[in-house]
């Protein structure tokens, strides 16, 4: 599966050319490619076809409605974490009986917000919590269904890379207390048990954490079964990874199988949360060349986009692959770092990168369907990007560029 690719020496979105696009929407512009999306959620469907499974797309990795509404007809369910992100499900005509809720921060506006809707499940992650939804449930005559999102505590030196299931974090509720905390669930009138979940983290490229995570699980799982208390739901979070670069992520057919083996015999339903693994590399930001600078020991492309667009190498030092939408230049290569306009020092794409660019030139920054537009801001007064899905031949405006008054329309001036 190829999405973007050249043909005759220009790079297309699927069939679509990313210069007639940039000629007709501007730069710089998000464009996301339908049939990567439909075969990375068909994927994982596939690999978990013989265990009853519900994917939930967590739409924060991106939640462009367009987008939500893709996942919708493919069946997937939501992992939200606002009452904003339960609003664009519904509008999307997302299902709500498939829409988990996470957050260490749930409001109680949230919390009635969902109860209305009957979401299938809050992913509660503290006591306090627990309380404040009985207690919400209650006021609008509902009985809200719980799960409690586990720290498994997977072994930090082992795993380094996993930031969110250490006993540091500031997610989850830890291992040792979650045996009470369902006793305590079980004692209240306006909550009903259902599940219990982990996310041990983002970019996870290896399957021992997650096999570790599950076994810690299921230790509890047991327990409570024990205490009389049976789930109808595992949820194992989300957190595959994806190659940007030369990451080997394991295939799916192998984290499925992983799971599947410990699963065996069991009654409960799996749930999955996958962001990044959806819509990472089903998508990419388009922006033009402004200028070159050739600076005193470094050389310079400066694009018109920049870290309010894109903000994963600012954040994270992240590396996103760059392309020049001409595969064959005329101009002679160079290393450069791709910066944008934007006032800090750290606003840049990549660093160090061999390209062969002119001004004006249309550049590709690669897999960044995930965490890209939807971590945008309008820092420096920028407009947001426009985004395009392809299709085939055809492709869609699926948000229209923000426009500046857009941005100061809800100031006001001294009286
Ligand atoms: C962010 C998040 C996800 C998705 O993580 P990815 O790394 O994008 O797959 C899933 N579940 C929870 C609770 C999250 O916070």
């Amino acid at each position: 599966m190829h999405p973007f690719t050249y043909r005759d020496g220009v790079l297309c979105a699927e069939s679509a050319s990313l210069e007639t696009i940039a000629q007709a929407v501007g730069t710089p512009c998000y464009v996301y490619s339908r049939a990567a999306l439909t075969a990375a959620f068909q994927a994982y469907t596939s690999a978990f076809s013989d265990t009853p499974t519900l994917v939930c797309y967590a739409a924060k990795a991106n939640s462009n409605l367009a987008l939500l509404n893709l996942f919708a007809r493919l069946g997937s369910g939501f992992d939200i974490v606002s009452g904003g992100e339960l609003a664009r499900v519904l509008a999307a005509s997302g299902a709500p009986e498939q829409v988990v809720f996470s957050g260490v921060g749930k409001a109680a506006a949230e919390m009635r917000f969902a109860l209305e809707h009957d979401i299938l499940c809050f992913n509660v992650e503290s006591a306090s919590e627990l309380e404040r939804l009985n207690q919400v449930a209650g006021e609008v005559k509902k009985v809200a269904p719980v799960s409690f999102r586990v720290n498994p505590d997977v072994d930090a030196g082992t795993h380094p890379y996993i930031s969110t299931g250490l006993k540091e974090s500031k997610f989850g509720v830890p291992h040792r207390d979650a045996r009470a905390l369902y006793r305590r669930a079980r004692q209240l009138p306006h909550v009903r048990i259902v599940g219990i979940d982990c996310h041990i983290g983002s970019q996870i490229n290896e399957l021992a954490p997650y096999v570790d995570a599950l076994d810690r699980i299921l230790e509890l799982v047991v327990q409570l079964a024990a205490d009389g208390i049976a789930l109808e739901h595992i949820d194992l979070g989300g957190g595959l990874g994806i190659r940007y670069r030369d990451e080997e992520p394991p295939a799916l057919s192998e984290y499925a199988q992983a799971i599947r083996n410990r699963m065996a015999g069991r009654s409960e339903r799996l749930l999955l949360e996958p962001g990044r693994s959806l819509v990472g590399n089903g998508g990419l930001l388009l922006t033009r060349v402004e200028y070159l600078k050739h600076g005193e020991t470094k050389h310079f492309v400066v694009v018109d986009a920049a870290m309010n667009d894109l903000l994963r190498p600012a954040l994270y030092n992240a590396y996103h692959q760059v392309l020049t939408v001409r595969e064959h230049q005329a101009a002679t290569p160079e290393v450069y770092d791709v910066v944008g306009p934007v006032c800090e020092s750290g606003d840049f794409l990549a660093l160090d990168r061999t390209l062969a660019v002119a001004e004006g030139d249309l550049l590709a920054i690669m897999s960044a369907g995930a965490y890209g537009m939807s971590m945008s801001s309008n820092y420096n007064t920028r407009p947001r990007a426009a985004e395009v899905l392809a299709d085939g031949t055809e492709w869609y405006v699926i948000r229209d560029r923000e426009q500046v008054p857009d941005l100061f329309a809800r100031e006001h001036l001294l009286p």
